[in-house]
């Protein structure tokens, strides 16, 4: 638990360690070219360009490793830093692997490289590789404002990443590494290994892993017009997984009748505490999402978890929690709460809970009941509507600054919880932190990976 503990010395070095392995391999090149070969020869531009071309390869062969979802790196960071790494890190291989052409272009006076087309196989299939990249790069940057379906996305994503490892690698090795030291020959195979290992790791789970040893769908329960709770059990034999409240899972609801298999993730919004199944709260919101209800009890599941660190848990006691959760951003605050309220925790705990309507409040009656029962969080809920009915006696509009600033009071002693739509997300963000809330104790999850 106490690597998890955010802020305690042994997350931070968990954390640095991970941070200075990765640094380490991806200069490793650089290292056993400064060790082993010989760097006499060249000008200082097509120096650069040689170091940015090892550098590169380096990089982008290591990037499936930090998608990977391997428990052991991910855990100090959370799976969504990971990702987000993931993006930074893909940005600067392949900026690194197009600068690298150009570098040795100009170090040799000569355009050829970059224009011609009568070059040697491993050259061309470098350029190749380079077009299929920058695409590659363009689409993962716009794929949101190109509206590039996700699943299509991840596909392509999936099936391009060990042609273009491929590719780099050929090129590379055709090009450079096989006139260089063994040392460096068993570097370049190590690294293309370690890329391809993670890569067939991460395939070959969400293809067969779960889906030898499936879940079982216990129950489907509608709990608003369009918010389901589906409760999995795991397979005969097999307990439930350890995990927090307010962590996720990837599922992929193995359904037949023409439905999709598609993997998502969802929020475990039951609490650890409740043994034997575990629930997801899926809202329907997009073409996945609406066949939720279609789902029957008895269906099979795949189950990759858990994930993530948006849990009170992984904090130091505080005085007081602010849950500021919007429509089915509910999910986490919804498992820490049947938490504290499991365990008996005394938790003095904020809720503030955005919705439309008061039909889209989800869990109503649970949090009323916690609300008002004993031997619980102590729990305060504010419900905030956008558009009420005329009866509607309580606060009304968006969760902005001044009601913000009215409802939470004082930040000093409070720990801070966000999910939610991200219009509200960004502006709850904002006003904690113009409030005087320190960015520390402000933690947020965000339903997009
Ligand atoms: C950590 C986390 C926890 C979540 N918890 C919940 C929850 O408790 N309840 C809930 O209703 N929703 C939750 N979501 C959101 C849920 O995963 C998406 O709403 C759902 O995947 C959308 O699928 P769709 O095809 O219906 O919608 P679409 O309109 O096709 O997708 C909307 C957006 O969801 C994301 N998305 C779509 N498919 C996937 C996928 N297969 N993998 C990853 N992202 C995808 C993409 O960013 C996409 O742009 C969570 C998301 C994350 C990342």
């Amino acid at each position: 638990m106490d690597i998890l503990m955010t802020g305690s010395g042994r997350h931070r070095t968990a954390m640095t360690w991970r941070v200075l392995l990765y640094l380490l391999l991806v200069t490793a090149p650089l290292a056993v070219r400064g060790l082993f070969g010989n760097s006499s020869g060249f000008d200082i531009t097509t120096g650069i360009g040689l170091v940015l071309g090892l550098t590169g390869f380096a990089v982008l062969a290591l990037q499936p490793v930090l998608s990977a979802r391997f428990r052991w790196i991910e855990r100090p960071f959370g799976l969504d830093r990971m990702l987000r790494m993931h993006r930074v890190t893909g940005a600067v291989g392949v900026l690194f692997v197009i600068v690298h052409p150009v570098l040795l272009a100009l170090g040799r006076g000569s355009s050829r490289l970059l224009v011609s087309l009568d070059l040697p196989w491993f050259l061309l299939a470098a350029k190749a590789t380079l077009a299929l990249l920058v695409l590659f790069g363009a689409a993962a940057l716009l794929r949101s404002r190109l509206r590039i379906p996700f699943q299509l996305w991840f596909r392509c994503h999936s099936w391009l990443t060990p042609v273009i490892l491929c590719g780099v690698f050929l090129h590379s090795y055709m090009a450079a590494v096989r006139f260089q030291p063994v040392e460096m020959r068993i570097l370049w195979f190590g690294l293309l290994g370690t890329g391809v290992f993670s890569h067939l790791h991460l395939a070959l789970w969400r293809r067969l892993g779960g889906r030898l040893r499936p879940w079982k769908v216990g129950s489907v329960t509608g709990i608003t017009h369009d918010v389901w709770d589906i409760q999995l059990v795991p397979p005969v034999g097999r307990e439930v997984f350890e995990y927090l409240p307010g962590q996720f899972l990837f599922v992929t609801l193995l359904r037949g009748r023409g439905l999709p298999r598609e993997e998502h993730p969802f929020t475990i919004s039951s609490s650890p505490s409740a043994k034997g199944s575990i629930s997801i709260t899926p809202k329907e919101s997009g073409d996945y999402t609406r066949t939720t209800g279609k789902t029957m009890k008895g269906d099979r599941a795949a189950v990759m978890a858990p994930y993530g660190r948006f849990s009170h848990l992984l904090r130091p006691l505080s005085d007081r929690l602010v849950f500021i959760a919007g429509g089915i951003g509910i999910t986490p605050m919804m498992s820490m709460l049947r938490h504290m309220r499991d365990s008996g925790s005394e938790q003095k705990v904020l809720l503030l809970y955005a919705n439309r309507t008061e039909s889209d409040i989800a869990f109503l009656d649970e949090l009323e009941s916690m609300a008002s029962g004993e031997g619980g969080p102590m729990l305060e809920i504010v419900h905030v509507l956008s558009r009420p009915d005329p009866s509607w006696g309580g606060e009304t509009g968006y969760l902005d600054r001044v009601r913000l600033e009215r409802l939470v009071g004082d930040p000093e002693g409070s720990e801070f919880y966000v999910c939610g739509p991200p219009p509200m997300m960004k502006i709850a963000e904002k006003s904690l932190k113009d409030m005087g809330a320190g960015k520390d104790r402000i933690h947020v999850e965000r339903f997009s990976l």
